[in-house]
């Protein structure tokens, strides 16, 4: 665990928190405090928190943001700590506010097809209290079992559906929000529709923590019935071919709710773990689905078949059961875990032009060459959404050094064929210099005025973001 803060400041800060909130709402124990230092990203920076609290109320949150910014304390939101970017890591002085206590769904209004909940609640949660209801709600990210609706608000995760369905933004309607000096405010709307003021909702979602403490949400939602899915999955000898077909399918105006892609590392890191006799030797997977009911479904499942074909799949295999496509997409859902147990992995989230897939799947491989690193692909291919994976074995530092080196390169690649450094992880601190990069300029300078307008003493997430 890198420094600890000064033991005095944290003693002082934990025992006023205690007199603030209940006494157990503060994490006293040190070590205990340390499972609250970082998120999944634990290549990036970070520091014991000089603090923990574990919220039960909006009016905790705001107690504890005033009290930080009278201190001159900072704030670190946190809801499970599943962000891949390290945007809840702790950094000098932080007092991690954990939401995972906030876990009440308010309300579920099936006529005006909504949701109202707390941030902390988990997102399939979320999705089991609504499904009682004949609602859904799309936005899946792989970490959906894991991760809380709070911290998908603000990272604007995306997920596999999200090819067809969109991205969180797209279903936040409103919340509520506990500003930079404990102010409480209400933002958005319950409507259909709604065009009053700026965008306020909008900008908070993706805003990982830096411009607001989100406590609850007001999702929408779409009916649970009408849809019929259909698999179809490509075994390729190459991953630009598996990239050609990506871009056929879309080029085609077929749009899949799902259009993923694994490559040959992720495929044999599963089969190792799980023996699930996965196709061998394949330089990658493209998982996809339709969900169009009856002829209409059929047509683009064959569709999409064909252009695999086409772009010179080794097989293809279709499915309408249920267990059969859990089956087909059990190896796209372990890939991630599969690859952990090989050692930390440093994980990318560019996204590029859906035609550039090809292109840039590509230049991953001519990295891992030239800077002698292992990285495997997974990908949300529709979307052009891709993570390659940098593995390096643990305790190598020569190894650590060359993945960052071709973490960086990736990141050049991916805006030399027009894309950007973050489709759904956000930015975090891993990257901060891609980002700024990206925005430069005016536009760079926007987002310090709008942080310096809703933060002026830097009070939350310091360091992040921007
Ligand atoms: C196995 C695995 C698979 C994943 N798959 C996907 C995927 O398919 N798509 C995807 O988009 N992401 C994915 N992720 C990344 C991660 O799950 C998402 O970024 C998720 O949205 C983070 O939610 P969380 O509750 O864990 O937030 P945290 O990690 O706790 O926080 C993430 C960021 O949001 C801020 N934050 C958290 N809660 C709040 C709040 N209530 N108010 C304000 N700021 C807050 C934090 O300060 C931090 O900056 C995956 C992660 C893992 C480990």
């Amino acid at each position: 665990m890198p420094e600890d803060p000064g033991v005095a400041v944290a003693d002082s800060l934990t025992a006023e928190l205690q007199k603030i909130l209940r006494p157990d709402q503060v994490v006293a124990d040190p070590v205990d405090r340390d499972a609250y230092a970082h998120d999944d990203a634990e290549w990036a920076e970070y520091r014991r928190p000089a603090a923990v609290v574990l919220a039960e109320t909006t009016q905790d949150v705001a107690a504890v943001v005033r009290f930080a910014a009278s201190r001159g304390a900072n704030v670190v939101a946190r809801g499970a700590g599943t962000g891949l970017s390290g945007g809840a890591n702790a950094l000098q002085d932080a007092i991690v506010v954990s939401l995972e206590r906030m876990t009440r769904v308010i309300e579920v209004n099936a006529a005006e097809r909504y949701v109202v909940a707390e941030a902390g609640v988990i997102n399939d949660d979320l999705r089991a209290a609504v499904a009682a209801h004949g609602l859904w709600y799309p936005p899946d990210p792989a970490s959906y079992r894991i991760s809380t609706i709070g911290g998908n608000a603000a990272t604007n995760a995306g997920g596999i559906c999200c090819v067809k369905y969109g991205v969180t933004r797209d279903y936040v309607l409103g919340m509520t929000v506990v500003l930079a000096d404990g102010d409480v405010v209400r933002l958005g709307r319950r409507t259909a529709k709604g065009a009053t003021g700026y965008d306020l909702t909008a900008l908070m979602v993706g805003s990982e923590g830096t411009l607001g403490i989100i406590t609850e949400l007001t999702l929408s939602l779409l009916p649970l019935g009408g849809r019929e899915e259909r698999a179809v999955v490509g075994s390729f000898a190459s991953l630009e071919a598996a990239g050609v077909a990506v871009a056929a399918i879309t080029a085609a105006g077929i749009i899949p709710s799902a259009l993923e892609l694994i490559d040959e590392m992720c495929v044999r890191a599963v089969d190792e773990w799980q023996g699930l006799g996965l196709p061998q030797g394949v330089a990658a997977l493209l998982l996809s689905t339709v969900d169009e009911p009856g002829a209409t479904g059929a047509a683009a499942a064959a569709s999409i078949a064909r252009h695999m074909t086409d772009a010179g799949a080794l097989a293809v295999d279709e499915a309408v059961e249920p267990v059969e496509i859990d089956r087909l997409f059990l190896a796209r859902r372990l890939a991630y875990p599969a690859l952990e147990r090989l050692g930390p992995v440093l994980t990318e989230d560019i996204c590029v032009p859906r035609a550039a897939v090809p292109a840039m799947l590509g230049r991953i491989r001519d990295t891992a060459a030239a800077h002698d690193v292992v990285i495997a692909t997974i990908a949300h291919a529709g979307d052009g959404n891709l993570h390659p994976l940098i593995i390096a074995p643990e305790g190598d530092a020569a190894a650590k050094a060359r993945a960052k080196q071709a973490f960086d390169r990736i990141v050049e690649d991916c805006r030399d064929l027009g894309g950007t450094v973050t489709g759904e992880h956000g930015v975090g601190l891993l990257k901060l210099p891609g980002a700024r990069a990206e925005l430069g300029g005016r536009v760079l300078a926007m987002h310090r005025d709008i942080k310096a307008a809703l933060d002026p003493l830097g009070t939350l997430n310091p360091g992040k973001a921007f």
